[in-house]
């Protein structure tokens, strides 16, 4: 069949649960073709295409009937389209024989080959005679409607006109078309032989029109209800009707909170064969946290991948994280093959999405076949989430990788609270907006019920790309002060967007940057060998002042400016030469991506440029480490360091920075953080010198600064710093994060009492 209706008041009219039942119907059957019949411009259609709940039309006509174009595309039905394009004089003509008339106001609606104004009665029986003259003269229907509304449309042009075009054209059969509509609008669709629903509470003058018609039926149940009645009443689908296909129902699993994060609890390996688990070697402090939600017997599930090995024994979706800490904590291992991790994860995601999301668009390499892989992985993750998550439950998303999954699961499980946090940074509209795909993204991302970010820039951007995807109100705003910095850094921001509504759905946003595991930081000093290694990085500086730089091999780390910035400072000031060292640990990346080779080429190369001209016996400027340091070894760095140097071009949030300042507390060191004000950390962490890693100058300038701060003076930027970092460490971060998930929950009326056990 093929289902022509229109949109407003009909197809997205009625009850959630029909709207839910009608989409999924249409989206699972396979002989359910749909056509949107609106009075709306398509620019106004645009926003519905991106919503990942609505089934994708084949053909749209909208400006009631004057334009017509593929559901994919969204390129005219040239054969349809010309015919009435020929009828149609161009608006600028009407404009300038309507001009004399006053009282006249143009619609501000999106809208092509027609021209819409707000006329009251007065005007329009003051001036009747001229607007019909006007229609006759150049070729137009003049209507006029609800006491307010001057259309001037093609001839002879309407919604039932071009649906009878385009299925002429199609060459389908009228029997198996059916219309359906709510308002007087709609009865030109009635008017043309196929069969019709007037959808429950139609305007009273389309029911007059339509009734005691056999092939038209008046529906009880409004929208998309109606819509559904009519199916079965007119026996669309077989004897069963509209029960025939339904969607396989799912049932729903037991965990309350589910964390979907990219990686397991645990790290996996191989070894003789067998699947073997051991802690991750360098755990960022957050899956801890994550696991910790699952203390005291508190029941999740934690939906990771883990790779299918057709040469290990069965694949168990199940596994025991920590029987002894978390008791109902279940693994619950999405089955990826290599290649799918490979382009998902390590490729695609880094390829594409990594240097879009860091401002690096120009590096970005777009992939269809590998952004069809993504959605398959995600679509994967969705699926096992919607089998361990209990009705109402929570689900924690983790990260772009998983960007799609909010639209499958909430497909599959609409009863879900659906909260996602974004771990990197999020760039403005015009850099996000590259991305071939961010219809699809956006689209899903507000199928959430909280978005995260960790600083309000980041969530403020994200707004922004959505207002240019679907139209939304936004019902809440919020001063950023105190707690960020607002006009100090480049990545600060006075207000946020915490609230928005699209139909009758509130989406909350905020920002959470992530904070630290204090308690790892404690753990390394209760090592007394990390003091010893302390005091031996004393004795080998001995009194060099050391300058130091932790990051991974990363384009998006700035290290070139670093390294140009720190010759620079050799070059401006003789008087450091042999009292300043600057090492650099930077982690290096895997071996096949080659644009990080060329990165560690050029790092290299001005390592060895800046050593050959400044080194002397005895003193190398730059000391550069091309490998990954154990934690503790880090630490150990941490509490030798005077300047702590971290310039990235742009960063999410950086951890590196606030490890620094935990050390240095930790240690009564009097270190000072000079901090990138591209890096997230720059709007939360006060006390740091700020510097823009794009002016060479200010880099010297700042780190020189720091070099000579007065002990006091960086004391107290750093009790300032550890103030910050200690107070919002990781825990605050996730129980403030959930809290806000229960908030938005209630708001949308789902299951707050399960969220507030948790929190
Ligand atoms: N790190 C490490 N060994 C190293 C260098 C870094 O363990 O040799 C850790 C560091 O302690 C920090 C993390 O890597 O926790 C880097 O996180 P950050 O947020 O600074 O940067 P990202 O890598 O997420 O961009």
């Amino acid at each position: 069949m093929l289902l022509a209706t229109d949109l407003d008041g009909t197809f997205l009219g009625g009850s959630p649960e029909h709207r839910h039942q009608l989409y999924q119907l249409i989206t699972v059957h396979p002989d359910i073709e749909l056509i949107f019949v609106t009075g709306r411009g398509l620019e106004s259609v645009m926003p519905l295409l991106s919503d990942p709940q609505i089934p994708k039309p084949k053909y749209i006509i909208c400006d009631v009937g004057c334009t017509v174009v593929d559901g994919h595309t969204l390129h005219a039905v040239g054969e349809v389209q010309g015919r009435i394009d020929e009828r149609w004089p161009g608006e600028y003509k009407i404009h300038a024989a309507v001009e004399h008339i006053d009282g006249l106001v143009r619609q501000d609606v999106p809208q092509e080959r027609r021209c819409s104004y707000f006329v009251n009665p007065e005007v329009m029986e003051e001036n009747l005679q001229e607007l019909l003259r006007i229609g006759d003269e150049l070729g137009c229907d003049v209507l006029y409607s609800a006491s307010l509304y001057l259309d001037f449309l093609p001839r002879h042009v309407n919604k039932g006109t071009t649906l009878t075009a385009l299925s002429e054209f199609l060459e389908i059969n009228k029997a198996d078309v059916m219309v359906a509509g709510d308002t007087l609008n709609d009865l030109s669709m009635f008017e043309h032989d196929f069969v019709g629903v007037c959808v429950g509470e139609s305007e009273e003058g389309l029911l007059k029109a339509t009734e005691g018609r056999a092939r038209v039926y008046h529906a009880r149940a409004a929208g998309a209800g109606g819509i559904l009645e009519a199916i079965s009443h007119f026996g669309f689908l077989g004897i069963q009707g509209i029960d025939a296909e339904a969607a396989d129902e799912i049932t729903p699993g037991s965990s309350d909170l589910v964390i979907v994060y990219h990686r397991l609890p645990y790290e996996e390996y191989v070894e003789d064969g067998d699947m073997k688990r051991r802690n991750h070697k360098s755990p960022n402090g957050i899956i801890p946290t994550l696991a910790s939600l699952f203390e005291h017997g508190k029941k999740g599930a934690w939906v990771a991948w883990s790779i299918k090995d057709d040469s290990l024994k069965d694949f168990e979706t199940h596994t025991a994280v920590d029987k002894e800490l978390y008791p109902n904590l279940i693994a619950a291992r999405v089955a990826l093959t290599q290649l799918e991790v490979d382009i998902f994860y390590k490729r695609f995601s880094k390829e594409a999405f990594w240097p879009t999301l860091h401002n690096f668009w120009e590096r970005a390499t777009f992939r269809e076949d590998h952004w069809l892989v993504f959605c398959d992985v995600n679509r994967k993750f969705a699926e096992r989430v919607a089998l361990e998550a209990s009705k109402g439950a929570t689900v924690w998303l983790h990260d772009y990788n998983l960007w799609m999954v909010p639209a499958y699961l909430r497909e599959l499980r609409p009863d879900v609270v659906i909260a996602f946090f974004h771990h990197t940074y999020f760039p403005s509209a015009d850099v996000f907006n590259v991305l071939p795909w961010r219809k699809e993204i956006v689209g899903s991302l507000l199928q959430c019920d909280y978005i995260g970010f960790h600083i309000p820039r980041q969530s403020e951007n994200f707004i922004d790309v959505a207002k240019g995807v679907m139209p939304f109100t936004v019902t809440e705003k919020t001063g950023c002060a105190p707690r960020f910095l607002s006009y100090g850094c480049a990545v600060g921001l006075d207000e946020m967007t915490t609230e928005i509504k699209i139909d009758e759905r509130i989406i909350r946003l905020g920002a959470h940057p992530v904070g630290l595991d204090l308690k790892r930081v404690d753990k390394v000093f209760e090592d007394q060998s990390v003091h010893e290694r302390i005091e031996e990085l004393r004795e080998e500086l001995h009194g060099v002042k050391l300058i130091l730089s932790v990051e991974r091999l990363d384009y998006t780390k700035g290290i070139p400016a670093k390294l140009d910035a720190f010759e620079r400072l050799l070059r401006d000031h003789p008087e450091l030469h042999r009292k300043v060292t600057l090492v650099t640990i930077c982690v290096p990346a895997a071996k096949e991506m080659t644009i990080y080779q060329e990165l560690q080429g050029e790092i290299e190369q001005a390592v060895g440029r800046i050593n050959g001209r400044y080194a002397s016996v005895g003193w190398s400027p730059v000391q550069f480490f091309s490998r990954v340091f154990p934690f503790q070894e880090l630490v150990a760095y941490y509490a030798v360091a005077d300047v702590m140097w971290i310039t990235p071009l742009r960063d999410g949030l950086n951890l590196v920075a606030k490890e620094f300042v935990v050390t240095q507390a930790k240690t009564s060191g009097s270190g000072v953080l000079v901090l990138s004000e591209f890096a997230g950390a720059a709007a939360e962490v006060k006390g740091a010198v700020l510097c823009n890693p794009h002016d060479p100058a200010e880099m010297a300038d700042s780190c020189y600064f720091a070099l000579n701060l007065s002990r006091e003076d960086a004391i107290a930027r750093l009790n300032e710093a550890y103030d910050v970092v200690s107070y919002y460490d990781i825990d605050y971060w996730s129980q403030e994060f959930l809290a806000e998930v229960a908030k938005s929950a209630q708001k949308n009326g789902k299951a707050a009492s399960v969220l507030s056990d948790i929190t």
